[in-house]
């Protein structure tokens, strides 16, 4: 038992018998002096006995100390007549017969009282279960809200990242992508490259890596990266194998990467290497291929081989070539507007458009997105201008139906600029859609929808 224990129980043996037995003393001598009579003193007995009932609120200390003192009183002071023992017997037993009811009741009473303690408990320990399963149900609608929200975002990712063209690209449209899904910090994609110490690292332990507070870091020496406050980098494989790295880094205190942002990367990173491993192989097969899979006209590869050999027997037959180089005004507007798709149809309508225009002996290809190139031989600039100043008022004229997600096709305008050169003697192909290039460039910036010509100055 301890100390404090000890304590209570002495303070509790004098709450519940020295106070009731003094009160009940000076109580009862005071009565005696007072009346002098069993039947008034039996009942002030009786009050007593409340008293010293409730003050201790000890059951057996209040009887005991009660009889104790009423059976004191009756030997010493009223036992003397039959009729008086009578009256004081029935006194003793209506006193009994009270405190057990009262006991009785009290009981009960304590017996609710424990059991509603107890259903309370039960109750609070039940409200309590109940709170943190619908804490826990909360956050798992939580959790899953986020994640839906995750799921859908990386949904317009995939989608996104489908419609680049060329890795180029690819990169540039993950990168800003990164950048909004994330957050924070500055986002590059890159190839392997052994002089950047964060992909050797990666590369050589073949996992990511995430430094939060650089200046707790303890992998890599002190150096000038300890500019930024925190770096993330994580490894891109590509069909199995280590293409390269997306590394984040921050250079403010509150921009700290976190093991959740790393987790989100790595499945941006796993989508990325799937969608890079198409586009690489797309790049690969294209660059093999003769004919655009979208337009059907010649490939840019194609292309400058026939224009090397036409190149050759122009210089060999001393004829005239002329190239035009043709470019779609604002198409990104229509994507922008329309969608990819809608894009796409504009393209087959305008390459279709192109194809019939020309002649079987001129060389036409999609240069690229929007572009177009064609060659043009046994024509003179005179010609030329002519012929592609036709092409260009047809187009301006045409209207356009492109499907969209309602069922009925939008119609558009479609303007194009037109970049020609002669070849004479030019006999690099690279100076030659150089010069394509200035005048289609010429024509873009004084106004589009025209056809420009290269000029030496
Ligand atoms: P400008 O008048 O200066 O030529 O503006 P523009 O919008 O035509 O040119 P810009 O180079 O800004 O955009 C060309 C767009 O064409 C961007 C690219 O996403 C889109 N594009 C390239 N190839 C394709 C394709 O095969 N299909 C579709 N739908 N869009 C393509
Ligand atoms: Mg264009
Ligand atoms: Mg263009």
């Amino acid at each position: 038992m301890t100390i404090i224990e000890q304590k209570q129980n002495l303070v509790d043996i004098f709450k519940t018998i020295i106070v009731p037995l003094l009160v009940g003393i000076c109580f009862i001598a005071w009565l005696i002096y007072l009346f002098k009579s069993p039947v008034i003193m039996f009942p002030s007995v009786l009050i007593l006995f409340f008293i010293i009932y409730f003050i201790s609120g000890y059951i057996f200390g209040g009887i005991l100390l009660s009889f104790a003192i009423s059976a004191a009183m009756f030997s010493i002071f009223f036992a003397d007549t039959a009729y008086m023992q009578i009256l004081l017997l029935c006194e003793i037993i209506w006193i009994i017969l009270v405190f057990f009811t009262v006991e009785h009741h009290r009981i009960r009473y304590i017996t609710i009282k424990k059991q509603a303690h107890v259903d309370n408990e039960v109750l609070s320990r039940d409200i309590a279960l109940l709170q943190s399963s619908i804490d826990e149900d909360e956050k798992k609608s939580e959790d899953f809200t986020q994640r839906m929200e995750i799921f859908q975002t990386f949904e317009t990712i995939i989608a996104s990242l489908e419609q680049a063209l060329s890795e180029k690209e690819l990169l540039k449209l993950a990168s800003e992508l990164t950048i909004r899904f994330i957050g924070k910090g500055k986002w590059k994609i890159k190839r392997y490259s052994h002089r950047d110490i964060f992909a050797k690292y990666v590369r050589t332990n073949n996992r990511p890596l995430l430094i939060t507070d650089t200046s707790n870091d303890k992998i890599f020496a002190p150096n000038n990266y300890k500019k930024f406050t925190s770096i993330v980098v994580i490894p891109i494989e590509v069909d199995g194998y280590f293409w390269g790295i997306i590394k984040g880094v921050s250079i403010k205190e509150n921009e700290k990467f976190t093991d959740s942002d790393l987790r989100l990367l790595s499945v941006l990173t796993n989508i990325l290497g799937t969608i890079l491993n198409n586009t690489i192989l797309i790049e690969k097969v294209s660059a093999l291929a003769i004919t655009d899979g979208l337009t059907g006209l010649f490939t840019k590869t194609y292309f400058f081989e026939r224009l090397k050999e036409e190149i050759e027997r122009a210089r060999v037959n001393n004829l005239s070539l002329i190239i035009a180089m043709i470019d779609i005004d604002h198409f990104k507007t229509v994507n922008d507007m329309h969608g990819h798709k809608a894009g796409d149809v504009l393209l087959r309508q305008i390459s279709d458009i192109l194809r019939k225009k020309f002649r079987e002996i001129d060389i036409l290809a999609r240069y690229g997105g929007e572009e177009f190139i064609v060659l043009l031989s046994h024509i003179q600039m005179k010609e030329a201008i002519q012929k592609l100043e036709e092409l260009r008022k047809f187009i301006e004229r045409e209207k356009f139906f492109l499907p969209v997600e309602s069922f009925n096709p939008i119609q558009i305008k479609k303007t194009i600029s037109i970049g020609l050169v002669d070849l004479k003697s030019e006999t690099n192909v690279e100076d030659i859609i150089n010069k394509a290039d200035i005048a289609l460039y010429k024509a873009k910036k004084t106004g589009r929808n025209k056809t420009c010509i290269y000029e030496t100055k």
